[in-house]
């Protein structure tokens, strides 16, 4: 007794798979709304304290079912990634640097005392999944199959200790571009006296406790004629966020080069895999490894601090070039106007509605995701 039996990590090679045997027809992709409807299948892992992970089932999606007592509707032990899988020019499926996303979701799970998983074999298993469901992913371009593994705590018993129980399961959702007609900048609202995370916090996980709170600022915001929250923290407002994206800023510099600033991962960033990407791409492109097209040649990459005094100073001199949202959904989101202590700050959004390296990181990261040029990010299924 005591000793763990069956599985201990997820492992792919065991995965059991009951097929839906009432398929439906995928909606149309000109009424597609975020997040609405879902693909056939859905992936399903059970853990246990005593036993590791059971076998991965890949199963008819539906509902769960869960004890009242399951300490995830108690103390929200849950957390969640949001990836999408895409058909590429030549119709074969790929998934955006997948590794990121199971890192990311493992840092959760161990913050939450939730079970961590070989990121390797749950790659594996949603790779089988998305194939599966391949007719969900929609094929014109900008379109996609959004992906959304999520892990929670099951166990039915009252009581904030770690869960003995825990279900990890992978659903899907085809969706549309983010524009369809163009960019839309977007307006943000900079309330000082909101936190969204702070040191100490868990701001950088992606945890669900995360976000339900920041439902009822957004609301309030839009009241005001703003989109979204812009995050600040501290009496000195430093930047933080864009409602649920990482955030880039554009500077000239006295010296003639342009500055793209985002803050550093200082616990209270959530480690984004667009922002991540957006770095990588542009240090290549400082380096000459792989320039890109429509960015300046004198760039600085900066993970620094940013406040709003800087911003409001740049805005007045002129300086500011551009600012814009970063994440797996828009990809990039422009900001044309930022209200703070009861006035707005205009910010330029060039005349297509996106600064220039927002365009150009757009077109880079979707080259890359559809396969239009080779890179190790995007893993063909
Ligand atoms: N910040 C927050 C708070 C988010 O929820 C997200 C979306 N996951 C991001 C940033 C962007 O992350 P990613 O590029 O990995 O989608």
């Amino acid at each position: 007794t005591g000793e763990p039996t069956g599985h201990h990590d997820i492992d792919a090679s065991a995965l059991i798979i009951e097929e839906n045997k009432t398929l439906r027809e995928p909606p149309p992709s000109s009424s597609l709304v975020f997040g609405h409807s879902f693909a056939d299948h859905m992936l399903a892992v059970n853990w246990n304290g005593a036993t590791g992970w059971a076998a991965p089932r890949i199963q008819p999606y539906g509902p769960l079912t869960l004890d009242p007592s399951s300490v995830i509707f108690h103390y929200a032990p849950s957390l969640f990634e949001g990836m999408k899988a895409y058909k590429d020019v030549e119709g074969r499926v790929r998934l955006f640097r997948p590794d990121m996303n199971m890192k990311r979701m493992n840092t959760s799970a161990e913050r939450m005392a939730l079970p961590t998983f070989s990121g390797k074999e749950l790659t594996k298993l949603i790779a089988k999944l998305v194939s599966l469901d391949s007719n969900w992913i929609p094929s014109e371009p900008g379109y996609s199959l959004y992906i959304r593994p999520t892990l929670i705590g099951t166990q039915a018993a009252l009581g904030v200790h770690p869960a003995n129980d825990a279900l990890l399961f992978v659903i899907s959702s085809p969706v549309g571009p983010y524009y369809k007609t163009g960019f839309k900048p977007v307006a943000l609202e900079a309330d000082p006296s909101l936190v969204r995370a702070w040191p100490g916090g868990v701001g950088q996980y992606k945890l669900g406790a995360n976000y339900g709170p920041g439902i009822r600022v957004q609301m309030e915001a839009a009241k005001r004629g703003y989109q979204q929250n812009l995050w600040l923290f501290g009496e000195e407002h430093w930047l933080t966020e864009v409602g649920t994206m990482n955030l880039f800023v554009a500077l000239k510099r006295d010296d003639g080069s342009t500055e793209l600033v985002t803050p550093p991962l200082n616990g209270t960033i959530l480690p984004g895999v667009t922002r991540d990407s957006i770095l990588g791409l542009a240090r290549d492109h400082v380096s000459k490894k792989a320039p890109i097209e429509g960015l300046p040649d004198n760039l600085v990459v900066s993970e620094r601090e940013i406040n709003m005094g800087e911003i409001i100073k740049a805005s007045e001199k002129g300086s500011l070039i551009e600012m814009f949202g970063a994440g797996t959904a828009a990809i990039v989101s422009p900001v044309d106007r930022v209200g703070f202590k009861g006035r707005d700050i205009q910010i330029p959004a060039g005349e297509e509605g996106a600064g220039p390296i927002a365009k150009a990181m757009l077109k880079s990261i979707t080259d890359i995701q559809l396969g239009r040029v080779n890179h190790p990010w995007s893993v063909l299924v």
